[in-house]
């Protein structure tokens, strides 16, 4: 008989940032060109808005 822990559901890590809670991506200059320099742009992330947890569904 297989016993089944019982936990409490860990909080998922937003998909967007990883858990961090803010993205940093490449500042790109030039729509078409797309060149990736050497700058970085951290900004918090708006999809956990910086909690590093996924957003509840429903809401
Ligand atoms: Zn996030």
């Amino acid at each position: 008989m297989a016993t089944r822990k019982k936990t409490a559901p860990a909080p998922v890590s937003c998909p967007d940032c990883d858990g961090k809670g803010e993205t940093s991506e490449t500042v790109r200059v030039g729509a078409r060109k797309g060149r990736a320099t050497d700058n970085r742009q951290t900004a918090l992330c708006l999809t956990c808005l910086g909690t590093g947890e996924a957003p509840a569904d429903g809401e």
